[in-house]
């Protein structure tokens, strides 16, 4: 596996005639990988394309500078991974490489998308998002971008991009990867307690639970029910909790008669901020 870590050594990567012919399916994550990053390694490997990794810890996409210090770094078991999944490249840039001019954030129009749920509880997130992976596609050129559909919020955001800036780039939504506990694996999770750990994983299971239990009660009783629930989770604390149409992120008031729709939520396990969601068929 190629391990690169200059752009100028990236952008000569990318030029290689085997790269140029087969085209580039990118997956990009901030490290501290888990199999839930393996599982987009697999699904691109699939493509026959090109596989490349990132592993960038973009700093632009932090709200509080105590949670960017306290983000996980495994740099070595990171590339013995990749490595042992057949990745054929890794970039793992220094934060110059990424933003050469210093901090000169551009601004991006995501309408509605930056201002609920995960933009209205973390200002500037998407902005930070949408600045590094517009950086990294202009660099990488890829086809393909494939994503965790666990960052939900997230993989609209970049949809969006993809719509105005790069038109001809496929984007890839991959399903959730869950512990057997049902906990949606995030390297978040190792900064919880045994504890934590468990209280959060009885927050999946509610929401797993969401598939036969919407067709017996409305989407407030659920919610309400499920608030009571986690109350007696001395380690939870619900930041929202929200039903929204699967395609447009747009708030429902109840399950839908037509087309698919979506339970998102975020909650603290600890000092722990965690994210799930769970797509109703
Ligand atoms: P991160 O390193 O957290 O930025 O994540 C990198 C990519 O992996 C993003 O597209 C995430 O949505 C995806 N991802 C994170 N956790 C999971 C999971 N449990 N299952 C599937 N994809 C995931």
């Amino acid at each position: 596996m190629e391990i690169i870590t200059k752009r100028e050594d990236l952008l000569a990567w990318k030029s290689q005639s085997s790269n140029q012919a087969k085209g580039i399916t990118f997956v990009p994550t901030m490290g501290a990988l888990h199999a839930g990053h393996m599982s987009l390694i697999e699904l691109a490997l699939h493509r026959g394309r090109t596989v490349l990794s990132s592993i960038f810890i973009n700093p632009l996409q932090f709200n509080h500078a105590g949670d960017l210090a306290a983000y996980p770094k495994t740099p070595e078991s990171d590339l013995h991974m990749l490595q042992h999944a057949c990745c054929d490249a890794v970039y793992m840039p220094e934060y110059n490489q990424v933003y050469p001019e210093g901090i000169a954030v551009e601004h991006f129009d995501l309408g509605e998308l930056e201002e609920r749920l995960e933009g209205a509880f973390r200002p500037g997130h998407f902005q930070g998002v949408a600045n590094v992976l517009y950086r990294l596609f202009k660099d990488i050129e890829p086809a393909e971008v494939v994503l965790g559909l666990k960052d939900y919020q997230q993989f609209m955001v970049v949809q969006e991009l993809g719509r105005q800036h790069f038109p001809a780039l496929q984007i890839t939504g991959a399903p959730t990867l869950r512990e057997e506990s049902g906990l949606a694996m995030s390297s978040r999770n190792r900064r919880l307690s045994v504890a934590e750990h468990q209280q959060a994983s009885f927050v999946a299971q509610q929401l797993m639970r969401l598939q036969e239990v919407h067709r017996t009660m409305s989407f407030e009783t659920w919610k309400s029910q499920f608030l009571v629930f986690c109350q007696t989770l001395p380690s939870i604390r619900v930041e929202y909790v929200e039903l929204a149409e699967q395609k447009s992120l747009r708030q429902l008031t109840d399950w839908p008669n037509e087309g698919k729709a979506v339970v998102l939520i975020a909650f603290y396990s600890g000092a722990t901020r965690l994210i799930d969601n769970f797509i109703l068929a």
